[in-house]
């Protein structure tokens, strides 16, 4: 069924995100509904909770129709993966070209709503939120800008290395994002001052959002890890450097980090990544052997394009187009999605329904590849210029910063992740 072409206006293009092998869900907002569980299809959202209303959910279990009903994906993600892929067979179905049940449906105008009018949601309850550092060229990059001779710390090839970040300030795509303020040094010693960041910038992640997580004292297999984890989205890391380079010892990032991270809407399912699932890249020679626990399962990265685009004020008033910044891909990262969830797991620790764990930045070999600014315009040694001529080293007031992500191979639908946007706002008081 995957593939195949839909009755739903939009679904069939060929550049579009959103065709019927995607069906990615979120929550939204919007037609004086309050907030509903969405499936983005074209320029359309299913609205999951008028779907089930209308009984043309029956052929599914009275517990996945129920939960689709709320305003939070958290109880239909706590069923699993036959669940998931149970109500993932029912939307194709009643999506796709060769059905009729929903197109000619008398109450399809108020379960089709247009995407236009609808606003976008963080898509679960986030209970816990862990960031990893899982690309080498991100880790190596910045790792030589403060050890030129040795860039990767002794543990970096054994330990895919996180920290635990903030889900209070996790925020949906579109959110405006206030320029933070922060202690910074002028000397590597000190003394502070307090004020806004003069070094703000982006962190372009690939989130996996856990769908069933683990009991306490019970770590997760490798080989078990994936079927755990309900889909994917995009993440901004929002960073403040020059706070993060003056708190980030001895205990790792946090006022720097802490202050927001958006997420993009549409959550793409692992079963939609299907066919886009690849190796791990090739290891060096010289690479050490993980460890058992980290062994095996080496095929859970996925073959994703990873844009960021940066407008200025300037550029949205006068209609420009976002001048892009990078272009990378998920399938460059040295770690992958089960060992990160093994390792996290490991010691004992429970992940939840709704914990989301980032990639970490996502950075390539090639320069055009790296995922932020810092490493983009080398500590702002390489200035970036915008379509308006103005350069940038890190971000301005007024910047937009959009992320965007998708997969294409020949005789397969291009699918996509949406956006991930936010404009900075000068700081308040
Ligand atoms: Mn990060």
């Amino acid at each position: 069924m995957d593939g195949g072409m839909s009755w739903v206006e939009g679904a069939n293009e060929p550049a579009g995100d959103f065709p019927l092998a995607n069906l990615p869900m979120g929550v939204v907002a919007g037609e004086g509904r309050g907030v509903r569980i969405g499936i983005r299809i074209g320029a359309f959202i299913v609205d999951c909770r008028a779907l089930a209303e209308s009984g043309m959910l029956a052929r599914l279990d009275r517990t996945i129709s129920d939960s689709l009903c709320g305003s939070s994906l958290n109880q239909f993600m706590a069923l699993g993966r036959t669940a998931w892929q149970a109500a993932r067979g029912e939307f194709m179905r009643l999506l796709s070209a060769e059905c009729s049940e929903l197109s000619d449906h008398p109450l399809r105008k108020s379960i089709m709503l247009p995407e236009w009018g609808m606003s976008v949601q963080v898509p679960c309850e986030i209970g816990d939120y862990t960031d990893f550092y899982a690309s080498i060229h991100h880790a190596t990059n910045v790792g030589s800008m403060f050890r030129p001779d040795n860039p990767l710390l002794p543990n970096w090839k054994h330990i895919p290395i996180g920290y635990h970040g903030r889900s209070s300030s996790i925020v949906a795509t579109g959110t405006p994002i206030v320029r933070p303020r922060g202690q910074t040094v002028a000397q590597d010693e000190g003394p502070p001052a307090f004020g806004p960041t003069k070094l703000l910038d982006y962190e372009m992640e690939v989130g996996a959002l856990i769908g069933t997580g683990n009991r306490i004292g019970q770590s997760v297999p490798v080989d078990q890890a994936l079927d755990r984890v309900f889909g994917l989205v995009l993440l901004n890391d929002w960073s403040a450097r020059d706070v993060q380079k003056w708190e980030y010892q001895p205990l790792g990032p946090f006022v720097a980090k802490n202050f927001a991270s958006t997420l993009s809407g549409w959550v793409v399912s692992i079963d939609a990544l299907k066919p886009y699932r690849v190796p791990l890249p090739p290891r060096l020679s010289t690479d050490p052997q993980p460890l058992p626990y980290l062994q095996g399962m080496d095929d859970t990265l996925f073959d994703v394009n990873l844009e960021v685009l940066v407008s200025s004020a300037a550029m949205r008033a006068a209609a420009m187009p976002a001048t892009r910044i990078s272009i990378g891909n998920y399938r460059d990262m040295y770690w992958s999605i089960a060992q990160l969830i093994a390792h996290h797991t490991s010691g004992g620790c429970n992940l939840r329904t709704g914990d989301l764990l980032a990639s970490g930045t996502v950075s390539g070999p090639t320069e055009e590849s790296r995922g932020c600014l810092l490493e983009r315009t080398w500590r702002g040694t390489k200035p970036i210029r915008l379509g308006d001529g103005t350069e940038r080293k890190f971000l301005h007031d007024g910047d937009e910063v959009m992320m965007r992500a998708w997969c294409e191979r020949p005789g397969l639908p291009r699918i996509g992740f949406g956006e991930c946007r936010g404009v900075i706002m000068p700081t308040t008081s």
